[in-house]
């Protein structure tokens, strides 16, 4: 993408930073604008290292959708799944079984043009431009309900999502979520920690992220471990996520503040 707001698609707003063209950025990829590497380079200043946790969250995503699908899983539901980029959740899924189904949710346009022409030729996935704060336009949008079995376990993911969520949104996003779903589903989710952090570094980031439609909320685990109220943790539970069943071969443990975990609905 080109820097020029006036070039921009339609409906793209480039004077104000966007938290999925952010990510992009965070990842090396190239669909961004300056205003969210000005953004980011903000964010960086703050928390040093912060492209290594956004690797460490896709990391962790990988690990956890193998993990699904070899539970048995065939059918997951992507919330907030970003831009595309390397091993994405339906090339993980797919490796398992071909045939495993993926619905990608988000409310940017951008992710929705990407997603389109990526999946153009993949009949069990789509992407969908729905709003995680009102669960039912995800849960009951007509691309979701032809690709997922609600009677069937499916895995929910929400990674560098839930920290979007106000506390007072939290019970009945989570709950409308998991009461769609079947006994054996999962939800996987990753949420941004005050724990370790000065609270100036996370001031400093919560502010950058205040000027983008998307304000987070960094919070100790305390108030994070209710996000999976309903569900039983898969062990080792809730723990920085670079810490959850890593791979044998995982480089030396870097600095993260992103809490991850999968809960099992019983
Ligand atoms: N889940 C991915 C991407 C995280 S970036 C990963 O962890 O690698 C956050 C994504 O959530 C962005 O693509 C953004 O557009 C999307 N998003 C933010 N608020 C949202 C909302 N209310 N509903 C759906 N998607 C949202």
């Amino acid at each position: 993408m080109s820097d020029s707001g006036e070039r921009a698609p339609g409906g793209l707003n480039t004077t104000r930073p966007s938290v999925a063209r952010m990510y992009d950025y965070y990842l090396g990829g190239k669909d961004n604008y300056r205003v969210d590497r000005e953004a980011v380079d903000r964010v960086e200043a703050a928390m040093p290292g912060t492209r290594q946790v956004a690797h460490q969250n896709r990391a962790f995503l990988r690990r956890a959708v193998r993990y699904m699908a070899g539970q048995g899983v065939r059918q997951f539901i992507d919330i907030g799944s970003g831009l595309p980029t390397v091993g994405n959740t339906h090339e993980i899924a797919q490796e398992i079984d071909s045939s495993a189904r993926v619905v990608y949710v988000d409310n940017d346009p951008v992710v929705l043009n990407h997603g389109r022409a990526l999946l153009a030729a993949n009949r069990h996935t789509t992407v969908v431009t729905a709003d995680m704060h009102r669960p039912a336009e995800v849960l009951e949008h007509p691309q979701t309900t032809e690709l997922i079995d609600f009677d069937q376990p499916v895995g929910v993911l929400m990674i560098a999502m839930v920290h979007f969520l106000t506390l007072e949104e939290r019970p009945y996003v989570m709950a409308r979520l998991r009461d769609a779903l079947a006994p054996g589903s999962y939800l996987t989710a990753t949420h941004a920690t005050t724990d370790g952090l000065s609270a100036d570094m996370v001031a400093r980031t919560e502010a950058v992220y205040a000027t983008t439609p998307t304000p987070i909320h960094f919070r100790p685990r305390a108030e994070i471990a209710p996000f999976f109220d309903g569900f039983d943790l898969v062990p080792p539970g809730l723990v920085m996520l670079n810490e959850w069943r890593p791979d044998a071969d995982a480089s030396v443990p870097q600095p993260c503040w992103l809490y991850g975990a999968v809960g099992r609905r019983p």
